[in-house]
């Protein structure tokens, strides 16, 4: 017995000697025993397109032409997308899945079920030392940037949410100042002033653009509207950065970290384009959100340590590829249309006289008989306008709500294999925290 041990442990000895190291490394690796730094990551790049599902992935690429959306060649796999009380979740539920990895009640921002605050993801990024970040082209405090800082029961108490966020985000970009401002200045604080707070506590205070392109400070609160910011389509002369601007500053500033930093980059209004069935303002925020994970990619290219994620948290409006009874598909067309339906409603006057000639400087094109009685005789402008250009663009709606379908997940970057198959929401930040080693209650 003795002897078979010897005999066992020689050759073992002679196997180690003759084969090259890796090759005895890589065996280890196999068997989970040995975890090396290739498998972790030091900075992530959480994508949120809200609303965004796979139908909206193929009318943008039709809408785009001949050069394929930036994320299609890093698809990796399918998310599962139903809240702890429903197959069809809100944001709240969503972003509370995606920042928290506990499945909740659709209207709750980062609390269980049973009522307990949860601890997300960047929450934890945060203890750790890392710099963290959000981005958003909504208010700061709605509910999918909300799900990361803050517990609340109601995702409508936003003026709750607004002072849980300073101190806990070291970069803050977005719209939705009034939130953060006392009601005696016309904000919706009771009486403090979380602008004045932020600053006591460190914080570059910035309005505008240019102020945007020239800060320079390791904690940044960038409110750019009373409320949420315009949608890309109607941005052309306001002062408001967009979000790749946004997501670029951000960068910069997270970079200095030495401990590595987690941003949250979300596209808000494709959600709000889908409430609307607003194909054209869906596909021109997608364009904008795609600038955004173009430069979130470049950053993750040059520094090698980067995982960048890109996931939407549902469908909104269950829109379709080609619609009423054809074998055809024309999302491309939507490129003409220059305002959002919402935008050319408001300079369509009292009587509707001019509507013809208001649809065709935004729209491009003319109106027919039947479209123009349809949309004069209708009680929703802005959906009648909505109603005719998605039937234009082949794209069918089947609510003004969320459904349950399930969503497309990308990933670039180091461990990106990490996320593959059908996962659930809840999956996703786990196995984020694990790339990045986060010492998260959660995780372990
Ligand atoms: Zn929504």
């Amino acid at each position: 017995m003795k002897h078979r041990v010897h005999v066992t442990v020689l050759l073992f000895v002679m196997i180690v000697l003759i084969l090259p190291a890796e090759t005895v490394f890589a065996s280890f690796v196999q068997e989970g025993t040995i975890t090396p730094d290739s498998e972790q990551v030091k900075n992530i790049i959480y994508m949120i397109p809200d609303g965004y599902s796979a139908s909206y992935a193929t009318n943008y690429r039709i809408y785009k032409g001949e050069e394929e959306p930036i994320w299609d060649p890093h698809l990796v796999g399918m998310v599962k997308t139903h809240s702890a009380d429903s197959w069809v979740t809100d944001s709240a539920a969503a972003g509370t899945a995606l920042a928290t990895g506990t499945k909740t009640s659709n209207g709750t921002i980062g609390m269980s079920t049973e009522g307990e605050e949860l601890e997300s993801i960047l929450q934890a990024a945060g203890k750790q030392k890392k710099g963290t970040g959000i981005v958003v082209t909504t208010r700061l405090t709605h509910a999918t940037p909300a799900a990361f800082v803050a517990s609340v029961p109601l995702r409508i108490d936003e003026a709750k949410i607004a002072p849980q966020m300073i101190g806990q985000v070291d970069v803050l970009l977005g719209g939705g100042k009034k939130m953060f401002v006392p009601e005696a200045e016309g904000g919706m604080q009771n009486s403090r002033h979380l602008l004045n707070e932020a600053e006591d506590a460190g914080y570059a205070l910035i309005e505008t653009k240019e102020e945007l392109q020239n800060v320079n400070s390791a904690k940044v609160l960038g409110l750019f509207s009373e409320g949420a910011l315009a949608p890309e389509l109607d941005r052309q002369g306001t002062q408001e950065p967009s979000l790749a601007e946004m997501t670029e500053a951000a960068l910069h500033t997270l970079k200095q970290n030495p401990n590595g930093f987690f941003l949250m980059v979300e596209g808000s209004q494709i959600d709000w384009a889908g409430h609307d069935n607003d194909a054209a303002w869906a596909m021109k925020d997608i364009e904008a959100f795609e600038e955004a994970v173009s430069v979130a990619f470049d950053f993750a290219e040059k520094d090698g340590n980067t995982l960048v994620v890109v996931v939407g948290d549902h469908d909104t409006g269950g829109l379709s590829v080609g619609a009423y009874g054809q074998y055809k598909a024309k999302p491309d067309m939507l490129k003409q249309v220059k305002a959002t339906g919402k935008f050319i409603a408001s300079q369509v006057n009292k009587r509707r006289t001019n509507l013809a000639d208001v649809m065709k400087t935004y729209t491009g094109f003319e109106l027919t008989k039947k479209e123009l009685k349809q949309i004069k005789k209708a009680d929703h402008l802005t959906n009648a306008i909505n109603q005719v250009i998605s039937r234009r663009a082949l794209i069918g709606w089947t609510t003004p709500v969320h459904t349950g379908t399930d969503i497309p997940i990308y990933a670039f970057g180091p461990c990106s294999d990490r996320l593959h198959g059908l996962l659930d929401n809840t999956d996703i930040p786990l196995i984020l925290a694990d790339v990045m080693d986060l010492e998260w209650e959660k995780a372990s």
